[in-house]
């Protein structure tokens, strides 16, 4: 074998210096489309073919599994391609398909399996399962190998079960997940329940350390972990082992790590625990057979919120490379070329992110022709919007012959964004994957929600019964319901008949009596509505009254809000649905939604890929929709008031952007239907920062112009201050610009994001988001 292999002439020259860099640490910095994740794969390939390294040897971390899947194939290939030209003198895609099969089997057992590639959690899980009985807890608790990883809901019934039964708390007052949530939060500060009870100050905090202790207590007895245990129970389990920590170090000669700017404290923590043996990084001496090789761009760290922090990146030469000679050069590479975009495209994302202050400037040039002209495009409203793009998919499609499915990609801000899109794609029979997530009618929330439209419509349906009966959780236990189902199996009846008997219930449910009663009290209300009231005003009672929005505004977090955004996007359908179709029953609804589920799922290079801009990080696509750009959207409301969150948007604005290789398009719309009512929409700031010279344009305010004039071609719109809960009252009367007149009837969400339902006497009730319309009070 040659000391070069010739598949190092895929690379450039600072590519190859970063992969033929043998030991030692080494940081690789660069913009998107630099060809980071390139180098990394090709210096698994390197290490293995020119340095005979083991693949066992070789640990490699991406972020996602589907990237160490690619990985993997990419690898696979690579190998399979050298030793076809060597052994037979030819490319492996000409080899005869027998031959080609053997090959790659041949390389997945010896290459490819033994190495040790995927995210932090499976590698820590993995790693567990060999290891995890060597651990002790504080309190002396142990393990055994075959542990289960709790899931969500694996995760919530324990917590659940501890608050009520062994605490005997209100849970409606300790959310089982919002308790959940505080727990997750101290295991990412890598706190113990003492340590966590010795931080807080008030009952709360303290009632919390309690149920983290009861909540381990219960994990240790399941012999389970949960997710965040998995990567801290490691990282303790190597400190508290000296033997063990020091087999691994000696395992593991070889570390990547792929996207290091959304590394977090604990990950790093085993990082360099595995790197040095529990040296201190900085003077760790022994770095003859070994390297720590990380790539990474801190443009491109989006994940602060699950307390991922870009100046590890940053510190990484200072943690590392301390008693090394003083020569960047021999700690860190720069990549300055982009294979990825067009030039046009590029110089988009480099003129957006220049506008963050707390970032460190670099070269990102050009490699291929200036390209197409950035498009963008002003919409009327979401619908509009989705047409624009499914046509363009559509016409692109047709019109090139080598332009497939697969190269389309929609990335938008947040999830609930995706229906109107899966929609229009299901009409015109596109096949599309979610990436990354579940379809819009496949998530667990919009699910709950039509399971209590089911049940509405049709009370024989147990299935949906007994998904909603508890859900938000009401007191009636498995057990209650265990029995009273079987009564109703014995009696060959739905079980909604037994509840609906007042006498029945009382004596088979003693406890949990009066809530069985109560929910079907309520249940019985909407289906009284069901042949008058159309089915957005019954969606709206549910999220109103059956307190599933409440529980998921006391959880306060990020996932929960994004919950409540696809729940209320659910009452959006209805609302479209009725207006295109003039029928605005339930059962119509019902039907719709059913088929809109049913669409197929297929192979991703078939498929037009939907996701948020989260998941879209480290891929590429042809052509690429980047849609709802507007402000307090794209940004988000909490960004705008908040210049580090706002940078963190520009960030992930400028992941966005660099996803595209051939085409890009950017949309929003005039107005937008935010629960029910239109809003006026303001075009995103950051489409104001875009170079204009390179954007084509369906109107000419489809771009703002830069600063406060902005605003001026926009809807007559002022910057409002930011309006709270506290601000607004039932009973409060105002004027609205368009609507006249009208009294504040509800009022949902808390602190500043929060939705008034308004009553106008002459056209009935609206829900308006105070933050983004102007509303006088009188
Ligand atoms: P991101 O920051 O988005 O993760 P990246 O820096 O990891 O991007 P890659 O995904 O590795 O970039 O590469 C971007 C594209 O450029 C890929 O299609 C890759 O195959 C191609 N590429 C990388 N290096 C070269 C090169 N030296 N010559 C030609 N194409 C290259
Ligand atoms: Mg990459």
């Amino acid at each position: 074998m040659t000391s070069t292999p010739d598949f190092l002439s895929h690379l450039n020259p600072s590519q190859r210096q970063a992969v033929e860099h043998f030991c030692g640490p080494l940081l690789v910095v660069a913009g998107a489309g630099s060809g980071k994740t390139r180098a990394l794969t090709y210096r698994i390939s390197n290490l293995v073919l020119t340095h005979r390294i083991n693949p066992e040897n070789i640990l490699a971390v991406t972020f996602t599994n589907k990237a160490a899947k690619e990985m993997k194939a990419r690898i696979e290939k690579l190998f399979a391609d050298r030793i076809a030209q060597e052994k037979h003198g030819k490319p492996l895609d000409l080899l005869a398909p027998y031959e080609q099969t053997k090959l790659r089997s041949h390389v997945y057992k010896t290459i490819t399996k033994p190495l040790w590639i995927g995210t932090f959690h499976s590698l820590c899980a993995r790693l567990l399962r060999m290891e995890i009985h060597k651990y002790q807890d504080e309190q002396g608790r142990k393990w055994e190998r075959n542990f289960s990883i709790f899931d969500e809901s694996d995760v919530q019934s324990l917590i659940k079960d501890i608050v009520v039964n062994k605490l005997n708390l209100d849970d409606r007052k300790f959310p089982p997940r919002s308790v959940r949530f505080a727990i997750s939060n101290a295991k990412n500060q890598g706190w113990s329940p003492d340590e966590l009870e010795a931080n807080q100050q008030d009952f709360r905090g303290r009632v919390i350390a309690e149920v983290y202790r009861a909540y381990q207590d219960g994990l240790a007895a399941n012999n389970a972990l949960d997710f965040d245990d998995l990567i801290r129970v490691l990282v303790l389990l190597l400190k508290q082992n000296e033997q063990t920590l020091a087999y691994w170090h000696q395992q593991f000669h070889h570390i990547l790590v792929d996207e290091y700017q959304d590394t977090n404290r604990t990950q790093y923590d085993m990082l360099s625990l595995l790197a040095t043996n529990g040296a201190d990084a900085k003077t760790f001496k022994s770095w003859q057979n070994r390297s720590v090789f990380v790539v990474g761009d801190a443009d491109q760290s989006i994940y602060s919120f699950r307390a991922a922090d870009f100046r590890i990146l940053m510190g990484f030469q200072q943690d590392f490379g301390d008693d090394l000679p003083d020569d960047d050069t021999r700690t860190m590479v720069k990549l300055e070329e982009n294979y990825r975009s067009t030039e046009n495209i590029l110089q988009a994302a480099n003129v957006l992110i220049d506008n963050n202050t707390e970032r460190i400037d670099k070269v990102l040039k050009p490699t291929r022709g200036k390209g197409e002209p950035i498009y963008c495009y002003r919409a009327d409203d979401e619908l509009q919007e989705a047409d624009f793009v499914v046509g363009q998919i559509r016409q692109l499609e047709q019109q090139h012959p080598e332009v497939q499915w697969g190269d389309f990609a929609i990335l938008y801000r947040t999830n609930a964004q995706s229906r109107a899109f899966e929609e229009t794609l299901v009409r015109w029979a596109i096949p599309y994957t979610v990436v990354g997530g579940l379809k819009f009618y496949d998530r667990r929330e919009v699910k709950d929600i039509l399971a209590y439209l089911r049940l509405i419509v049709n009370p024989a349906d147990s299935v949906s019964l007994k998904r909603v009966i508890n859900t938000p959780r009401r007191g009636i236990g498995k057990t209650t319901m265990d029995r009273l189902t079987q009564a109703a199996q014995e009696l060959g009846v739905p079980t909604w008949e037994i509840l609906s008997d007042e006498a029945t219930v009382k004596t088979l449910a003693s406890r949990g009596s009066r809530n069985i009663l109560g929910f079907v009290d309520m249940i019985r209300l909407w289906q009284s509505q069901v042949d008058t009231l159309p089915a957005t005003e019954i969606i709206q009672g549910i999220l109103d009254n059956s307190g599933y929005i409440r529980n998921l505004q006391d959880q306060d977090t990020d996932e929960a809000e994004d919950r409540i955004g696809n729940v209320k996007e659910l009452y959006n359908a209805a609302q479209q649905f009725a207006e295109e179709n003039g029928d605005d029953s339930l059962l119509s609804f019902l039907a719709n939604a059913a088929l809109a589920s049913d669409a197929d799922d297929k192979e991703d290079s078939t498929t037009v890929s939907m996701m948020t801009l989260h998941s879209a990080k480290g891929l590429e696509f042809p052509i690429v929709f980047l849609v709802g750009i507007e402000q307090g959207l794209f940004p988000n409301f909490r960004s705008l008031d908040d210049p580090a969150a706002l940078e963190e948007e520009r960030r992930l604005c400028y992941v966005g952007i660099t996803r595209a290789q051939e085409r890009l398009f950017l949309s929003h719309a005039r107005e937008r239907r935010l629960y029910g009512s239109r809003e006026p929409a303001i075009p995103s700031a950051f489409l104001s920062e875009l170079p204009r010279d390179l954007i084509e344009t369906n109107t000419p305010t489809a771009i703002p112009s830069q600063g406060i004039e902005m605003f001026s071609s926009a809807p007559p719109q002022k910057k409002l201050p930011n309006t709270n809960a506290r601000d607004w009252a039932v009973g409060d009367r105002l004027v609205h610009k368009g609507y006249g007149l009208g009294e504040v009837t509800h009022i949902f969400g808390a602190g500043n994001k929060i939705c008034l339902a308004v009553k106008f006497p002459n056209l009935g009730k609206k829900i308006i988001d105070p933050n983004i319309t102007v509303l006088e009070r009188v």
